[in-house]
């Protein structure tokens, strides 16, 4: 069994960050590597009071593509924490399998979405402790690299190679 130390460090390491960061183009290039578009939408902060990551976030998954659904009160630096922790758990491997059964959307989300083709509403209950933590550590670590300056063509190392 890996280290959750390692394990973010392989995440953190899986897409490279743009320079200078922009979180549009991060996006972009997590959907190429994963083969999945990404799209984010901003709800009301009390439909993901409940279920979502730090009650702010949430990842619906679909057949072919994903969704961070995220707080509309939350801007700048607080929309990309929330974001880069629900990427934390794309990168890290927390989806679940597709026959794996999930909790049903909570109506007032799924009236937001074409619920067929929806697979997973993924939020903070569906993930757990450990696994919140881990993408937690993800979004600081990325916040915090994402933003330092960096001399042009350096790459993203944080645990040495
Ligand atoms: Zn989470």
């Amino acid at each position: 069994m890996t280290s959750m130390e390692a394990r973010i460090g392989d995440a953190t390491r899986a897409v490279p960050l743009p320079n200078p960061w922009n979180l549009n183009a991060y996006l972009g290039e997590v959907a190429a590597y994963r083969g999945r578009s990404i799209s984010v939408r901003q709800v009301p902060g009390e439909m993901l009071a409940e279920r979502g990551c730090r009650g702010k976030g949430l990842w619906v998954a679909r057949t072919h593509d994903d969704i961070i659904v995220y707080d509309a009160d939350a801007i700048d630096r607080n929309a990309d924490h929330i974001i880069l922790h629900e990427i934390g758990h794309m990168l890290l491997g927390h989806g679940k399998a597709e026959d794996e059964p999930t909790a049903p959307m909570p109506t007032t989300l799924a009236s937001l979405f074409p619920s067929l083709s929806i697979q997973h509403a993924l939020g903070r209950t569906e993930f757990g402790a450990d696994r919140e933590q881990e993408a937690e550590v993800f979004a600081d670590m990325t916040m915090v690299y994402a933003t330092l300056p960096r001399k042009k063509g350096r790459g993203f190392r944080l645990f040495g190679r």
